[in-house]
């Protein structure tokens, strides 16, 4: 089964795709973690990745069907979630032409542009496992201001103002038309994605059973 979950930047991917690949037993990839990882450790990707992503640009989707088919290989007769892929209709495209007959169901979030930017103004991240704290909807790090891994607590850099108004641009210009893709195919599932994450998680788990 491959279950994608698509919405804004801000939407509450991340947070849900942790609750979800933990109560469904999905293997979670997030092409965002995996590319800043990639950045961290200075790998020939991480190079390549980096300017499109402090600018808030999409990652060339030849580089990003090349890793999801790696991924795949790897990952034979896994179920998997696939967190912020695809972003564009080829990449859409592309992952169709990479599934064995696999099941998929997608699972768009849907949330206003001013609770994104309400959001991604508030989001703070853990440098270490990832983890993500917001202050705007109520997910607070310890007293300490650390992860709790223990790591740094900090602000992407995609996370600044004037980036988060360039990525929901190209949200709505070039992700937009995947959500309408699955819903052509039959396969699109729309979740309102406002309120608590423990409430979002509740109207998700209603539809997947
Ligand atoms: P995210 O953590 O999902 O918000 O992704 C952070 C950044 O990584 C995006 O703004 C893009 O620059 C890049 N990125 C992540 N996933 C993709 C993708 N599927 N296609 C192109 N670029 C991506």
């Amino acid at each position: 089964m491959i279950l994608i979950l698509l919405g804004a930047p801000g939407a509450g991917k991340g947070t849900q795709a942790e609750k979800i690949a933990a109560h469904y037993n999905l293997n979670h990839l997030s092409t965002g973690d995996l590319l800043r990882t990639a950045v961290a450790e200075g790998s020939e990707l991480g190079r390549l990745a980096k300017g499109y992503m402090n600018k808030g640009q999409l990652v060339p989707d030849d580089v990003i069907l090349g890793i999801i088919r790696d991924y795949l290989d790897e990952h034979a007769g896994v179920s998997v979630l696939f967190d912020g892929f695809p972003r564009t209709v080829t990449q859409a495209e592309g992952l169709d032409g990479l599934l064995k007959g696999d099941s998929v169901r997608t699972v768009s979030l849907e949330v206003d542009d001013e609770q994104v930017i309400k959001r991604l103004s508030a989001r703070r991240s853990c440098r270490v496992c990832g983890k993500i704290y917001n202050t705007a909807l109520g997910i607070n790090p310890a007293p300490d201001g650390r992860c709790t891994c223990g790591g740094e607590i900090y602000q992407r850099d995609d996370d600044q103002a004037e980036t988060i108004t360039s990525r929901l641009m190209i949200y709505h210009d070039q992700t937009e038309p995947v959500i309408s893709f699955y819903r052509g195919k039959g396969l699109l599932i729309e979740i309102e994605g406002t309120g608590s994450p423990d409430d979002v998680f509740g109207r998700i788990r209603e539809v997947l059973g």
